[in-house]
């Protein structure tokens, strides 16, 4: 009888250790469901006609509206779409992060602390005000002038070597070879007077070591960066893995050096609306003028829409709508968790 008991006892601790030691996020539900959220949240939105193209940079203004696309990568590298996957936006803003991870790889996620700092400006993407307030600090590498300063720290000698060093580490997030799309490349850089402004004001309090309108050409040729929906996605799912591209292996960042790549993702992403956008869904996100959005789950999927028309903080309408109801579908936000 005392050994029944005994036995019975070891069972009920050795099932208490299996179920401590499981995780109390929800597991992502099944292929079926996934899909689905991804078609609704497409049916949902696509004649949704609120927002309007970028016009700051005229080329912008000339994508077609309608032009909607989604797709979804889980952090297994599984492929869920929705519409337009084939046609290609600049990715604008969206490169920052990828800089940012880019110069957290080679100098360590001290550099960027140290430099343009990780805190939220609450102002535009574009401000000076932002600048002025802390003469260049205080700020993170997801707004212009922490991004062109965040340029100017990536290693590899004259122009040249540096611009395709990053146009590399961008292809290997993507799993394929990307190109600059010219049209938007000289259409932005005929008419980026503010962010050499910007970047000169940056220089002036010394967060910029070289030619700072140098490094605002590298910035304005990366946001020109053609990307589609999906390599959108396998980009953010790279993150959501721990910096290991699902798709092709390769590891493009140290893992122990993600979060705080997703942190800064969390609290600037969406520039001044990051904190509605991280109230309503809990996850890292970065938007681009161009009309995408990337958001990352860490562990279980990268997410991206494109879809051009904007709000007034700069974010596309349909992206925000749409991720936030798949993510939400899919138990995606990092912060809801199961209690014991
Ligand atoms: N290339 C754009 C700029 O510098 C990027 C801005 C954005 O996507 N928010 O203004």
């Amino acid at each position: 009888m005392k050994q029944t008991v005994q036995v019975i006892r070891i069972l009920c601790i050795g099932f208490a250790c299996l179920f401590a030691s499981q995780s109390y996020a929800a597991e992502l539900p099944d292929a079926k469901t996934i899909q689905a959220a991804v078609d609704k949240a497409y049916k949902d939105y696509k004649t949704l006609a609120e927002g309007a193209n970028a016009d700051y940079i005229p080329a912008l203004a000339k994508v077609d509206p309608n032009l909607y696309g989604i797709a979804l990568v889980t952090a297994d590298g599984k492929l869920y779409k929705a519409g337009d996957l084939a046609t290609e936006v600049s990715i604008q803003s969206i490169s920052k992060v990828f800089t940012m991870a880019k110069v957290i790889n080679e100098s360590g996620v001290n550099s960027i602390y140290d430099n343009m700092g990780v805190d939220a400006t609450g102002q535009v993407f574009n401000s000076i005000v932002a600048i002025e307030q802390n003469q260049g600090a205080e700020m993170n590498p997801l707004v212009n002038p922490g991004a062109i300063a965040t340029t100017s720290m990536v290693k590899g000698g004259d122009g040249k070597a540096v611009w395709d060093s990053i146009l590399n580490y961008y292809s290997d997030f993507a799993g394929r070879q990307l190109s600059v799309l010219d049209d938007i490349y000289q259409s932005e850089a005929a008419t980026n007077q503010r962010n050499q402004a910007l970047a000169m004001l940056m220089k002036a309090y010394g967060h910029i070591e070289g030619n700072a309108l140098e490094a605002t050409d590298i910035y304005t040729r990366q946001c020109s960066v053609g990307v589609n929906a999906k390599d959108l996605a396998v980009m953010a799912a790279t993150l959501a893995n721990g910096g290991k591209n699902p798709i092709s292996g390769k590891t493009l960042v140290k893992a122990e050096d993600v979060p705080e790549i997703l942190a800064v993702m969390a609290t600037a992403g969406l520039y001044d609306d990051a904190g509605k956008w991280l109230y309503k869904t809990g996850l890292p996100a970065k938007s681009g003028v161009g009309g995408g959005i990337i958001a990352v789950s860490p562990g279980k999927f990268g997410v991206a829409v494109i879809s051009p028309p904007l709000d007034p903080a700069g974010n596309s309408v349909r992206a925000q709508k749409a991720i936030a109801d798949i993510s939400n579908a899919l138990g995606g936000n990092p912060y809801q968790i199961i209690p014991h």
